[in-house]
This record gives C-alpha cells, structure tokens and sequence, in this order.
C-alpha cells in the first residue's frame, strides 16, 4: 500500500480512474483536516465536468468485459479483496480516525461491518440465481435472468468513509457492475485506499473508480447517461434532491436521508441496561450516526432514576484524540462543532435543562481540535429545535411522557424513520412496538439495530427516497435488473400462420 497516514504532511487527494491515480484538471480543491488537532493534512481534488467525465468514461468502457467475466472468476477477486481488508483492516481504521476524527476501534468497528457485506457478496454465485420452468406450454420454457446495469454511482456522507460505501460497491462489483464512488470531501482518503486494495486483488481497471468533488461532480453522475444507477447517502434535503434530479434523468435511484431516533424507555425496563445503552447509542463516534439515538423518550415516573444513570455514566467518558485511550473524539469540522453548539445553547434559552454540558469540555487532544463533550438534556419538549432538527453530534436529549402510546405518538409523528429502539422486559409491548412503529429499523433492548449484511438496510419516511434499502437481497435487486426468456427448440416451425396473440397450451 502507497497510501501513508495523512497527519504527515499536506498532500493532493486525486481521483483514482481506469486502474490508477488521476489528478484531473480542475484547479479546485478544498482542505482536509484532522478534526483532533485542527491542522489541515490534505487538499482534496474537487472535479470539474470534465474531470467527472472522464472518470465515468472509465466505468462505461470497463462494463461490458467486467460484465462478461465469469461469475466464478468475478468471485474469486471478491475474496482476495476480503482477505486483503481483514489483514488490513488496521491501517484503514488509521486514516478513518485521521480525517473523520472517530477513535480508533470505532473506526475498525466501521471497517468490519462493511467487510460484512464484501463476505455477503463472496456469495453472489447464489444471489444471482435465476428460474427456469420446462414446458410452461408445449415444448416452451421460460427462463429469468438478472443483469447488471452498467456503470452506478455511490455518493456517501463524511460520517462512515469507508462503511456506506461498503454497503454499496461489493454487491455492484459482484454482479457485474462498474462503479464510481463519490466520497465525502472531508474524509476522501479511506476511498483511494480502498481502490489501491481492489487493484491489489485483481480488479481489472475501471471497474472501481474514485471520483472526488462536491455537488459539481453529484450533479454529472445525477444527469450523465452513462450512469444507470445512483446509491446515495447522507442528509435529507440533498437525498430528496439526489432522487428526484436522478430518477428524473431516467435513473434508478436509492437515497438515504437523515436521522432523529429516538429510544422508547418503558417503565419495566432494566434501567442500567438502558442507561448504557443511551450512553453508547448517544455519544459514540460524537454522536455522528444515522443511528445514533438522539431522544431518550422516558415513560412515567422513571425518568429522574434514568437520567441519574445516564449522567453517572457520561461523566465517566474521556473525550480526545482518537489515537489515544478516548470514549469519543472530535466533531469532523470547526464549523460542524460550531453548529452543534449552538443547538445547546438554543435548548437552555427554550428551558431545558442542560445536565452535563459539553461545551465545557477538556480533551485529550489538540487545542485547535474540534471539541464538544458529551451532552445531556433534559425536560425537552417537542417544539424545542434540539428535539425537532438533526443534530449529527453528542447531544443526547431526554424527553418525559406519561404513556407507552403517547410515546408512540410522538415517534410516528416525527419526519424521520431511521432508527428506534424499545426498552422494556416485557415481550407482549415489545411485539407491539416493533408493529406499530413507523419506523424501518427497529430494536428490543438494542440500541443501534444495523441489521447485519444478509438482511438490508434502510429507514422510512424521510429517512429514504426510492423504495429499495441497501445491501441484503434488495442490494442484489436493486443492482441488477431482470430479464425472462421464452424459447422452443423442438417443432420450432409447427403452427403456422396466426395472429391471435400467444396462448399457452
Ligand atoms: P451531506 O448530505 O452533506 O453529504 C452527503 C454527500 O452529498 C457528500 O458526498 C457530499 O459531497 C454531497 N453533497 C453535499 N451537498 C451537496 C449538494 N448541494 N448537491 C449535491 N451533492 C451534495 O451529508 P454529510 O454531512 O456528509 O453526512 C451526514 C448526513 O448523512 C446526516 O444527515 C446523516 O443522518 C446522514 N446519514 C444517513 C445514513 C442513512 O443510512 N440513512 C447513513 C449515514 C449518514
């Protein structure tokens, strides 16, 4: 691997194009930081159409031998990609926390999900299956196929590099599809590492491609022709704006939105389980998780003895570099810690109560770092903007209702439908929970339910647009596209002239 840890020096982050590093001739670019320390370690290449042309030129060109590989031969490069990452895995993990700022096993955690989902499509010889009936009418059968597309886009969001990326590019490799990833501009290096991989376990140039940039470069993969399918992630008004500019242009679109989840707590819930649960759903990686639980709804009278558990827990938790011995590091921007500031500030001046303040953190880290320490709100109410926005950081909030259905109420009255969870010990409100929630991914006693790779991954509401989740049996459909086949070999010429149309017989 060329690629060295990126708090070195300044470097260029170029595109990676047909099989190796493309520097592009655009002369934009925008910084790179490292969260932990404020310096910037990187200028990342933001393309021009031009440059966005060429990288999706290398993708349509590489499809139709990719797409004509065998199956057997397709697979056994998926397996060398597997092996190389899990041997890996650690340096990945290394440039993750340089540039996003996540600790270290945080950033390995990422890494092994994803590595889920390449193990999934080692599988694809089986998911590709398709269905052949013998004499569906005389001497006719009928066999389904599925194909690939052709060249698809993912763009992804700052806050999993290489994870959402992961949840994407395997099953579209495996299936016959070339590939071109758009990163996050403000942690693009874990994509020119994954690509070095790819070329290391024998993927032929151009099925993978990198291409770096910002709403110049979204908006060539949204509208080229080339471009058969789009994988978005990341807020809402741009995955709203991404599927409907994509499916407009004729695409097949998935797009992942953004996130407010909320953890329901009944009153016969094991509390110290839940208080763990709030802590570790709500402040790790700074909170900056589709999944992260951001509402801690308490039902009756138990909501004092939790939050007391929740604040013994918080103040045990170090914030710092996560190349040290921290709970949570930095947010991944100035700006971004700036923003999520300011919601505390904004939920003190509506009159909730601010039981452990972040704002006064002192970390273990740089002092140009972007520090906010872990959060916890109490008595929020629904029109506070701590409760109605996203806030993508450490801040937990606490809000107290009086019944399981008035809890209910409030989490299907919410615009997103990410994530939730119910904590309780008794199974009969749990089965309720999990039918009446209009929620897509949902926990009983588990805080952050990422369903595991076979099974797929998606929100409701504005929490996804388009009607196919990620990876699982729904990636493999959503990357190929099906085709059936009608045939007679035997007596083809038998029946002569007739216009009626074909009937089976
Ligand atoms: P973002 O929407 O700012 O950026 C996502 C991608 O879109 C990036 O590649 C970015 O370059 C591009 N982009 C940004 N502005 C654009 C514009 N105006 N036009 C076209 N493209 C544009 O999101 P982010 O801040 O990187 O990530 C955090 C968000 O992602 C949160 O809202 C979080 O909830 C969401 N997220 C959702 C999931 C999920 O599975 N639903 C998973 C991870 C993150």
């Amino acid at each position: 691997m060329t690629l060295t840890a990126p708090n070195t020096r300044v470097r260029t982050i170029a595109h990676w194009s047909d099989g190796k590093l493309f520097a592009g001739n655009s002369d934009r670019t925008a910084p790179v930081t490292n969260p932990a320390t404020g310096q910037v370690t990187g200028q990342v290449a933001l393309a021009d159409v031009a440059d966005a042309r060429a990288v999706i030129e290398a993708a349509r060109a590489a499809f139709p031998a990719w797409r004509d590989t065998s199956i057997a031969k397709r697979t056994s490069i998926l397996f060398n990609f597997r092996e190389l990452l899990n041997a890996r895995k650690q340096e990945l993990a290394e440039l993750i926390t340089a540039e996003h700022g996540k600790v270290l096993s945080d950033a390995l955690g990422e890494v092994s999900r994803g590595q889920e989902v390449v193990e999934f499509a080692c599988g694809i010889a089986h998911l590709l299956k398709g269905g052949m009936t013998e004499n569906a009418s005389t001497n006719v059968d009928v066999a389904s196929i599925r194909q690939p597309l052709g060249p698809v886009a993912v763009i992804s969001p700052f806050n999993f590099p290489a994870m959402v990326p992961m949840w994407f590019f395997p099953i579209a490799i495996a299936a016959g599809n070339t590939v071109v990833l758009k990163p996050s501009e403000k942690d693009p290096s874990a994509s020119l590492w994954i690509a070095n991989l790819w070329a290391e376990a024998g993927l032929p140039a151009g099925v993978f491609n990198v291409l770096q940039g910002d709403k110049v470069a979204v908006d060539e993969l949204l509208t080229n022709p080339a471009i058969k399918a789009v994988s978005f992630v990341g807020s809402t008004p741009i995955a709203q704006y991404v599927y409907s500019t994509g499916t407009m242009h004729g695409k097949r679109v998935q797009a992942l939105g953004g996130a407010k989840n909320h953890a329901l707590i009944l009153p016969d819930a094991d509390l110290d389980l839940a208080a763990d649960a709030m802590v570790n759903a709500g402040f790790g990686s700074a909170g900056e998780r589709c999944m992260a639980i951001s509402a801690a709804v308490a039902v009756g009278p138990i909501a004092d003895e939790l939050v007391a558990k929740i604040v013994e827990r918080t103040k045990t938790l170090k914030t710092g570099d996560g190349t040290r011995d921290s709970d949570m590091g930095p947010l991944v921007t100035k700006a971004h810690r700036d923003r999520v500031a300011s919601y505390i500030d904004a939920g003190e001046a509506d009159g909730a109560t601010i039981v452990v303040d972040g704002r006064q953190v002192s970390a273990d880290g740089g002092e140009d770092g972007f520090w906010l320490g872990p959060t916890l709100i109490d008595h929020v109410t629904p029109e506070m903007s701590v409760y109605t926005d996203e806030i993508f950081g450490p801040v937990l909030s606490v809000v107290r209702v009086d019944t399981y259905d008035e809890a209910l109420e409030l989490i299907n009255a919410n615009p997103y439908g990410n994530g939730t969870a119910i904590f309780t010990n008794d199974g009969g409100a749990a089965r309720r929970f999990q039918n009446e929630v209009e929620v897509g991914m949902v926990g009983i006693n588990v805080p952050i339910p990422v369903p595991t790779a076979y099974y797929s991954f998606g929100g409701w509401k504005s929490s996804l647009f388009g009607d196919t989740h990620a990876h699982g049996t729904e990636g493999v459909h959503f990357f190929t596209r099906g085709k059936v086949v009608t045939s007679r070999w035997l007596d083809p010429s038998h029946g002569g002239i007739n216009l009626g149309f074909p009937q089976n017989n």
